[in-house]
């Protein structure tokens, strides 16, 4: 059996080569996670959820973002002001299309995940955490994350 991070919480990320992803992960979510691609706007899965529950990372499954950190920005992603503890983002300067943007990906797997804006005055931090839909996995409050995740694997 192929080895998936998101479905074994003990792997070794860093032990996977770039093809296990290219298995793991669909096409979109590959281009998005490993390859910083950007999803249209609008277009991206969880633009209206609003349930109760956490978002995870669709490539090693770490824990994200809460629902209650989710807010309507209308930039066309799912907005957050804020991750859902210290260490499960890392932050990295992207001077890439001519912008100076902070990046942020995940602090397992390293999979890009979007940028940071601080043009969110009407939240807590004035943060907006603008999250490619693609790069997430949402487990509503009371599923189990690894069975989510499993389901999305073969969806
Ligand atoms: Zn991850």
């Amino acid at each position: 059996m192929k080895k998936d991070p998101a479905l074994s919480p003990d792997i070794d990320v860093n032990s996977l080569h770039a093809l296990d992803w290219r298995e793991l992960l669909r096409p979109d979510e590959y281009a998005v996670l490993r390859q910083s691609g950007t999803e249209r706007p609008g277009t991206g899965r969880y633009l209206k959820e609003e349930r109760a529950g956490a978002y995870h990372c669709a490539g090693c499954g770490q824990k994200l973002y809460g629902g209650d950190a989710k807010f309507h920005s209308g930039c066309g992603w799912p907005s957050f002001y804020e991750e859902v503890e210290d260490g499960a983002l890392t932050t990295v300067r992207d001077a890439s299309h001519g912008m100076v943007r902070v990046e942020m990906r995940c602090s397992r797997c390293d999979g890009h995940l979007g940028h940071i804006f601080q043009d969110a005055p009407q939240t807590p931090t004035g943060l907006r955490h603008c999250v490619n839909g693609t790069a997430l996995v949402f487990v509503p409050e009371g599923e189990d994350a690894l069975e989510v995740i499993r389901k999305h694997r073969q969806g």
